[in-house]
Formats: C-alpha cells, sequence, structure tokens
C-alpha cells in the first residue's frame, strides 16, 4: 500500500476528532498533502472508528484524480484540495460541522482574533466563504475566492468550517481554537442581547447556561 504512514496518520486524526466531538457520525473530513503533487483524503459516508489505512484515498491535487484506494473520496475533498494548492506552505486540511462555530457560520460574519496565541493558529480574523451546497465544485470555489494566506480558519455559511496548518498537529490545534473563539463570541452575543431584557431574556440564559456546561467546556478545553 502506497503512504501507509501519512494514511495512517489520517486514520489516527479522523478518531481523535470524532472523539473530541468535531467529527460527528459521518460528517467531517480532512487532507494531508503527500508531497507536492498528491494529497491522501478521508473516504466517503466512512464510520471513522471503522475506518482503516486501506480506505484512505490518495489524489492528484491538480485533477482531484484517485491514484490509489478502494474508496470513494470525500465529497470535499475539491475543497481541501483548493487550500493545499493555495496553501503551499500547510500541510493539513481539515473540515468539521464542529458546534459553536457551525452556529456562528449562520450569521455570515468574519471573526476578528484577538491574543498573540490565537492569532498564531487562526491568522488575525477568521473568514467566511459564501454559501453553496456541501460537495459541489460551487462551495470550493467560493472558498477559493476567500482563501488567503494569513488566514487559517474559514467558516462555510450556514455549513461548518474548515481550517488549515503547517502540521497536523497545528491544523488540529486551529480547529480547537476555533471552537474556542466562537463559544466565546456566541456568550459575548448572547450576554448583551440578554441585558436588553427582551420578551425572549429567559431563553437566551438558558443558551448562555449551555454554553458554560461541562460538554461545551470539556470541547475546548
Ligand atoms: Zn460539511
Amino acid at each position: 500500500m502506497k503512504f501507509l504512514s501519512i494514511r495512517q496518520r489520517v486514520v489516527e486524526m479522523s478518531v481523535l476528532l470524532a472523539d473530541r466531538g468535531y467529527f460527528a457520525a459521518t460528517g467531517g473530513n480532512l487532507a494531508l498533502r503527500v508531497d507536492e503533487e498528491h494529497m491522501v483524503v478521508t473516504p466517503s459516508a466512512v464510520d471513522y472508528y471503522q475506518m482503516g489505512p486501506e480506505d484512505i484515498c490518495v489524489l492528484r491535487l491538480h485533477d482531484l484524480g484517485k491514484v490509489d484506494g478502494e474508496r470513494k473520496p470525500s465529497v470535499e475533498s475539491g475543497m481541501h484540495a483548493q487550500v493545499l494548492r493555495k496553501r503551499t506552505d500547510c500541510l493539513a486540511s481539515i473540515h468539521t460541522h464542529q458546534p459553536a462555530a457551525s452556529a456562528l457560520s449562520l450569521l455570515g460574519q468574519a471573526l476578528p482574533v484577538q491574543g498573540a496565541e490565537q492569532q498564531a493558529l487562526l491568522g488575525p480574523q477568521v473568514l467566511i466563504a459564501g454559501y453553496a451546497p456541501s460537495g459541489t465544485s460551487w462551495l470550493s470555489s467560493k472558498l477559493r475566492r476567500v482563501l488567503r494566506q494569513d488566514v487559517n480558519a474559514y467558516l462555510l455559511r450556514t455549513h461548518g468550517a474548515i481550517c488549515c496548518g503547517s502540521s497536523p498537529e497545528r491544523a488540529l490545534q486551529a480547529i480547537a481554537a476555533l471552537e474556542a473563539l466562537a463559544v466565546t463570541h456566541l456568550r459575548e452575543r448572547l450576554v448583551a442581547r440578554a441585558a436588553l431584557a427582551v420578551p425572549e431574556h429567559t431563553a437566551l440564559q438558558k443558551l448562555i447556561a449551555t454554553l458554560d456546561a461541562q460538554p461545551v467546556q470539556e470541547l475546548i478545553a
């Protein structure tokens, strides 16, 4: 089997992301750069806990032609290829439907990033790509239009998020940093809205309590 160790790394990362709640069911996918011409990518619709290195697909970066692997590659392979083509400094691209960042993607706004540590992982801001249906070349071209050399985290409008990194570890850290930023941002918005003593005050307080509860705090710890 070609590229066994990097395929194994994709499997390990997928299980880690599923364990941490960033990959739910078969939602979410990732790609790692193999060399200048190839990437490995998760297969489409395979349970992460049943997946082995043989299920990982090897694709050509420039045209997504399959070089190795029995399975059908992730429907978002085109999106990962856009990231890895543009960001030649990056080895990893991870797409998730992580809860808080996906909720924020509904607002359709870029997010400022504060603090040197978060900026080193995410960039000066989190940008947003316009809406297009999942798994389409339309979506990857919307993302391509907003990709920037200094921004490692993007929201996909009404869908989820995608992060890249100079190593698999950095991309994983960016995913966690984005979720923490999204929780903070959502909480601030809810607190500001609840302070207006609006009719939905009680419902807003419940949402704030949900964000402060253990499952969310564990997700972003
Ligand atoms: Zn998706």
